[in-house]
């Protein structure tokens, strides 16, 4: 089959490779129908992900028709028509009882290398690096799915791809990162980073009551959805975010500030944007974490900070103190994607929100290398690449 393979640094190849077999009972291959690119595989594009290999498979948001299932898979037949969740999970064990998904205990074969950088391992998710399992990813013509009777849910209607495929992994991280903030009426969230996942954020905050979101980004495009989805909008390299966001909130600071940016993030400002690129190249920081500061120092005493930019392992300068004495509380997560699918798909079927309308790129897979480079640098206002193998 063809699948779209890390060479290395800013390289992606489509390459012939072997077709994906059933490993395990619980198995089931999917024939791709529709994946995605994502601002997280642009951090393993970049090098910033560690315990990547030259050739292997990228991509975690994909569906499809499956093609072939194990023996002990009960849920999934030839034919059914799925959309994956990222993180790969068992369903048994202590975290997926308790819906945390994304850190499964039993779904990271490497989970050695993860405890070494983390402490403990998160679940293995596809096509994102060995540290988080080397499971060959979805960009590719057919994928292996373990544990089919865990994640992919089944689509029943005549939804097309376009409007389902986000369950995979976007949708639900924009619309759990809107969750961890506790919205209630009148309250005002601040979203960092105006990308797919920040625009799922803002519909997210509305749908769940939020009176007023305002999107900080750079990039006009973006900022015009944001706008289109009701957000006021920030350009920070025009403002100093901090101010503005203190302006716009009768002194006090966002009730809420969700990072949906993470470990590459840009400063408009010379200094700290300098210190911490130096830091990133000598690997004595591997994260960028302006967007972070920024959303801990402007969100209001006791609001909460919500992070669903993806960070892969140090950072520098954290403001522990503002933190701690006003009272913040921080939550993360890569999403539990298993948890949202139902929910977000009756929201879709019922018309509450049409997920495509993020997509401004429709590829081949064997265009992927193109993609790639689009994406990277925001060509022709590309905000979402859907490939299609
Ligand atoms: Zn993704
Ligand atoms: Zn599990």
């Amino acid at each position: 089959m063809k699948a779209n393979c890390w060479m290395g640094r800013n390289t992606v190849e489509v390459q012939e490779v072997p077709d994906p077999t059933i490993l395990n009972a619980h198995d089931a291959v999917v024939r791709v129908t529709s994946t995605a690119i994502c601002g997280s595989d642009l951090h393993l594009y970049d090098g910033y992900i560690p315990t990547m290999k030259k050739g292997d498979i990228l991509g975690h948001e994909f569906m499809g028709e499956v093609v072939e299932v194990g023996p002990e898979v009960r849920k999934l037949r030839v034919g059914d028509r799925v959309v994956v969740p990222f993180p790969i999970a068992c369903g048994a064990c202590g975290a997926c009882e308790h819906g945390m998904y994304s850190v499964c205990e039993n779904s990271n074969p490497n989970a050695g290398m993860a405890e070494k950088l983390m402490g403990h391992s998160p679940a293995g998710i596809f096509g994102y690096s060995h540290m988080l399992g080397g499971y060959p990813g979805g960009q590719a013509e057919y994928a292996r799915v373990p544990f089919a009777d865990v994640g992919p849910i089944k689509i029943e209607d005549d939804l097309p791809d376009e409007q389902v495929l986000f369950l995979s992994d976007i949708l639900p991280t924009g619309w759990m990162g809107a969750e961890m903030c506790d919205i209630k009426p009148g309250d005002v969230i601040a979203v960092w980073g105006a990308g797919p996942v920040g625009q799922f954020a803002i519909a997210s905050a509305f749908l769940m009551g939020a009176e007023r979101v305002i999107s900080i980004d750079r990039f006009p495009y973006r900022l015009q959805k944001a706008e289109r989805a009701g957000a006021e909008t920030l350009d920070y390299e025009k403002v100093d975010v901090l101010d503005a966001l203190r302006d716009m909130t009768a002194g006090r600071g966002p009730d809420a500030c969700i990072d949906a940016v993470g470990m590459e993030a840009h400063h408009p400002a010379g200094v700290a944007h300098a210190y911490d690129r130096a830091r990133q190249a000598t690997r004595m920081e591997t994260d960028r974490p302006h967007a972070l500061r920024e959303a801990i120092m402007s969100c209001r005493n006791g609001g909460i900070v919500s992070v669903i930019g993806v960070y892969g392992g140090l950072i520098d300068k954290f403001p522990m103190g503002s933190l701690m004495n006003r009272s913040l509380t921080m939550r993360s997560g890569q999403c539990h994607v298993q948890r949202y699918l139902k929910p977000l798909l009756g929201r879709i079927r019922n018309g509450d929100i049409d997920p495509s309308f993020v997509i401004s790129h429709r590829m081949r897979l064997q265009d992927a290398p193109r993609a790639y480079e689009m994406f990277k640098n925001k060509q022709d206002e590309c905000n979402k690449i859907v490939l299609t193998p």
